[in-house]
Parts: structure tokens; sequence; C-alpha cells
């Protein structure tokens, strides 16, 4: 059969699976599969078992990521598929279970076409890529990785209230062998990790494209409490006598949103989101000057030099703005989460592969950061593909057409056959 052919012929395999995570997950008006709980259980036993029917080896690694192996017999590095299972609270089906499913479509279809691996392909089940269930995201890759930050294993859970650590080894992980801090898989023995995950963003609606091949993740810097400090007043107080916190936080905004608007325009993408924005909200009222504000910051951009620039730029534009306004501004605790460039020389192999399938594939920077930044970051050659999706992802409205899917499936074939 010729591969094509074999990729169309999956396309009941793959519904089955996306319905049956939907199930799994069903939590009205959205889908919630919990991490290291019984939502992202099921779904991993639902992938080991298509993965078993395909003559795949499934095991756990001390994560509790789900690896399933399909041995070629020959020596050459693996090459990875993976994306996550879980999801967040109520949000929507494909946010990463395509991306794990399109792995299973794929090795299906190189096996339905007669076509022996000629390395070991390996697809996986990664656990707790949202940041909801620990505050901390990418965590399955971080286990397999070695790039869990210090505490990470002492975090709650949101739901459990158990420590990471004890999710891990509740769910067949070993949380033990994580505490060793090195990796579990050695990325230099690792050939390529490729992710496929449905665009967090319409750009592909609006390019009118099924898939994109992706140039880079984003990595941020985050400052979860930014605190403002004036001081309280009464309304009648004129401008010139205000140390104002609540215009400051506004300033501090829009001067933000201004250095975007600039930063773009001179052909350098990034983004600027104020997640949290009020006056605090046992003392504010209608009749006060507002001597308090907090607000959130993630800035996000897909170069770690200019990541550092912006960063740079953030601080002198917070200085600026604390003095003008005659208010404090101290930006508090900081995260940070390196971009992941995706490899050149997959970027042209996909764009090669999607030319062979015939199909219009452009190359985007990803709206977001995946499992696949810390493969890139350990130095993994390392690819993804974005589907297209209406109505973003993280909330029960995602869209993404299983034909969409199916592309990058076969894109994702094509190259693996190559
Ligand atoms: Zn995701």
């Amino acid at each position: 059969m010729e591969l094509s052919q074999a990729v169309s012929a999956q396309t009941s395999l793959v519904q089955r699976l996306l319905d049956g995570v939907a199930t799994i997950g069903a939590d009205p008006p959205g889908i919630t599969r919990d991490a290291y709980g019984r939502g992202e259980n099921a779904a991993q036993a639902l992938i080991a078992e298509a993965g078993r029917a395909l003559g795949m080896t499934a095991s756990l690694d001390a994560g509790a990521n789900l690896t399933l192996r399909w041995a070629s017999g020959h020596d050459a590095p693996p090459v990875l598929i993976g994306s996550h299972l879980d999801s967040v609270v109520q949000g929507g089906n494909f946010d990463g279970a395509a991306g794990v499913i399109a792995g299973i479509g794929a090795v299906a279809a190189l096996q339905a076409a007669g076509i022996a691996p000629k390395r070991d392909i390996e697809v996986l089940g990664l656990r707790c890529e949202e940041a909801v269930w620990f505050g901390l995201g990418l965590i399955g890759s971080r286990c397999l990785l070695a790039r869990l930050p210090d505490g990470a294993l002492e975090l709650p859970h949101a739901r459990s209230g158990l420590t990471l650590a004890q999710s891990i080894d509740g769910c067949g992980g070993d949380s033990a062998r994580l505490r060793q801090n090195t990796p579990l898989r050695d990325p230099a023995t690792l050939g390529a990790y490729l992710e496929v995950h449905i665009e967090q963003a319409p750009q592909l609606v609006e390019a009118n494209a099924p898939l994109a091949i992706c140039l880079a993740n984003p990595g941020n810097v985050r400052h979860p409490f930014i605190r403002i400090t004036g001081e309280d007043a009464h309304t009648g107080l004129p401008h010139r006598f205000r140390h104002d916190a609540a215009l400051a936080g506004a300033d501090l905004s829009l001067s933000l949103e201004r250095m975007w608007l600039e930063e773009e325009a001179q052909g350098r993408p990034m983004a600027v989101t104020i997640g949290r924005f009020h006056t605090p909200a046992a003392r504010h009222s209608l009749t006060a000057v507002s001597g308090g504000f907090e607000m959130s910051l993630d800035l996000r951009a897909y170069d770690a030099a200019h990541l550092a620039a912006l960063e740079a730029r953030l601080d002198a534009i917070a200085a600026e703005v604390a003095a003008r306004r005659k208010v404090t501004i101290a930006l508090g605790e900081r995260s940070a989460a390196a971009p992941g460039p995706m490899d050149r020389a997959i970027v042209e192999e996909l764009s090669a592969a999607a030319t062979r399938c015939g199909i219009p594939a452009p190359r985007l920077n990803s709206p977001g950061s995946h499992d696949a930044n810390n493969f890139a970051a350990s130095g993994v050659p390392t690819g993804m593909l974005l589907v297209r999706n209406r109505n973003g992802s993280h909330n029960p409205h995602e869209a993404m057409e299983t034909a969409d899917l199916m592309a990058a499936i076969g894109v994702l074939a094509e190259w693996l056959a190559r």
C-alpha cells in the first residue's frame, strides 16, 4: 500500500483514540485529564493498549511517562515522538493528546505500508505538561531530562494535595531516581524528538493551511507577584501630590505594550501578558487614590539573547515609571524557561516531507511553550508540527479537525519513512 493511502486508512483508529481520550476526560462543558491522577492515567492506559496492538513495547520511566517502543533491530539513535496526556481543568480535548495519538497513527501507517523502521521509533505519553496541577509546567519532560527546578518534587498537587514525589511514585514512577538529578535518557543517545501539537492561536485558520512547521517555541520570564507601592490618598488630592499605584500599574502595562509593538515592528516577535491586574481588594474603594497595586507579568520571546535584552528593557521601564509616578515597583519573584529553537535540518526535512505529501505547511513560531523546549534545550535535535485549531486552547472550544491531524500524521510518517 502507498504510504499516503496507509495514512488515510488510519483515520478510524485516530478518531477512536481522540474519542476515547475525550470520554475519559469528560467534564462538561470541557475536558479534564488530571495530571498524575485518574484522567491522565486512564488516557495513558488507552494509548498503551493501542501501542501494544501495534506490537510496541510499553514501559514507564521514573517520571511515570509512558514509552511505547517500536524496535527496529538497528542501533541508530531512536526517534522520539511525544506530547502530553494531561489537560487543564475543563479545557479542550486536543491540547497534548492529539500529538501522542499522531505518533500512534504514524506508526500504524508505516506498518500498514510495510515500511520497516531504520531506527527505533518511540511514542511518548508525557506527564503533567500543564502548569495548573503543580504551578510548574512540562514536568514529564523535565523528569526525563533532569530539568526539574530545586524543590519541585515537594510541590503539592492542586487537587490531591500529594507532593509531586508522592504523585509520581503513586503512578508507577520512582522519585528517588529523579532525586539523583541525572537524565533518565542521555540526550546524546537520542536521534530526534518530534512533537505534533495544536496551534494555540488561529494563525493557521488565517493562513488557510492545515499545519505548520514550527520554527521556535518561546521561552519566558515570569514575575507572578509584581507589587507597586505609592500612598493612599483622598480623591481630591491634586495630581502633582499623588503617588498613585493604580495609574503606575496602568502606565507600566502600557509601556510594556509599547515595547512589544516596537520590537515586533523591528521584526523581533515576542509577547507581553498581564494576567493579574488589580488594586488590593481588601482596601480599595471608590473614594481613595490607591497606594497599592498588584499584577503579574509573562514576557516571552523566541531567542535567549532577545529575551535577556527584553528583561533589561523591563528593568529600565519599571525604574522610569516608578520615578515618574513617585512609587516603588518591586518585580518580586522571578521564574524563567529557555526558548526552544527547532533544529534547522529537521525544519527543512519536514518542509520537504510536506511538499512530497502535497500539503501546504507554512513556517511559524509557536505561540506556546511545549515539552519540545526541554528536548531542544538539552541538545536533542527537535522538530514540531503545529495543527490548525480554531478558538485557541485551554478552553472547551478547541476545534481541531481530524482531517488536519491526519495531514500532520501524513507528514510525520513521510518524514519517519526517510
Ligand atoms: Zn499542550
